[in-house]
């Protein structure tokens, strides 16, 4: 089991180890964590992950941070306006914890190229903003038997579940076609809404790895910012699911 520095980790995560203990903590350090996009929600997720002490995250995202990136892409800043989105959330992640190892890529979720970070992740998050996207990550998630949260937001509302491939719905069981009407470019986006869904899917990926608390796993979780109105609903597989239903599997 790999262990903490020295006891250096032990005293940074000192107060997290009340409620995680150290099992819980070792668990993280050595967990793989792929997130998916690092822009308003999965920026967010990335960091909280690096402060707990995730081992090693995988990141990708391509293009460069543009002026209406930064009322949410809290690992963007002024300074680095017109430069790669990736190379700055590295660097500001390493600041946050050198513990963490983090691979950055600058690119976008394609099958081939995502499929080895999915394969070495032990969970991804899925924060990417367009459908396309989110459809190759759940394939490839299914294909590799690996957990994904699928968090998302528009507007003001939040939904998120965790998909266990095999055991509950994939994205594909629940948005079985493409949403033509998502607009994937300007759709309305506060900060602190999607900062809230990253928070939760960092608090999910946490929880599946070290055991502590109840994932939404086969749960969708649909939570409103603007009055914090929620629900839950269980969610069913879809057996002619065209990703993961019978001789549907890619
Ligand atoms: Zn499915």
């Amino acid at each position: 089991m790999e262990q903490l520095a020295g006891g250096v980790e032990l005293e940074r995560y000192a107060r997290q180890l009340k409620l995680l203990g150290e099992d819980g903590q070792k668990a993280l350090k050595e967990a793989t964590v792929l997130v998916a996009g690092i822009g308003g929600l999965g920026g967010t997720a990335a960091l909280y992950l690096a402060a707990a002490g995730v081992g090693r995250l995988i990141l990708a995202h391509e293009g460069v941070i543009v002026a209406p990136d930064l009322n949410r892409q809290i690992l963007m800043d002024t300074a680095h306006l017109g430069q790669e989105r990736m190379s700055t959330a590295v660097a500001r992640l390493k600041q946050l914890n050198p513990h963490v190892e983090i691979e950055g890529h600058n690119a976008r979720i394609e099958p081939h190229t995502a499929a080895p970070w999915v394969e070495a992740a032990d969970i991804v998050i899925d924060a990417r903003y367009d459908f396309p996207e989110r459809y190759a990550l759940n394939r490839l998630c299914v294909e590799l038997d690996t957990p994904m949260v699928e968090a998302a937001m528009y507007g003001f509302e939040i939904s998120l579940t965790t998909v266990i491939p095999g055991l509950t719905p994939c994205l594909e069981c629940l948005y079985p076609d493409l949403q033509p009407e998502w607009e994937p470019l300007g759709f309305p986006v506060l900060g602190a809404t999607a900062g809230m869904a990253g928070c939760l899917a960092a608090l999910e990926a946490v929880k599946w790895i070290t055991g502590v608390g109840t994932t939404y796993a086969g749960v969708m979780h649909r939570f409103s910012s603007l009055d914090f109105a929620c629900y839950s609903v269980r969610i069913a597989r879809n057996p002619n699911c065209a990703c993961c239903g019978e001789g549907g599997k890619p």
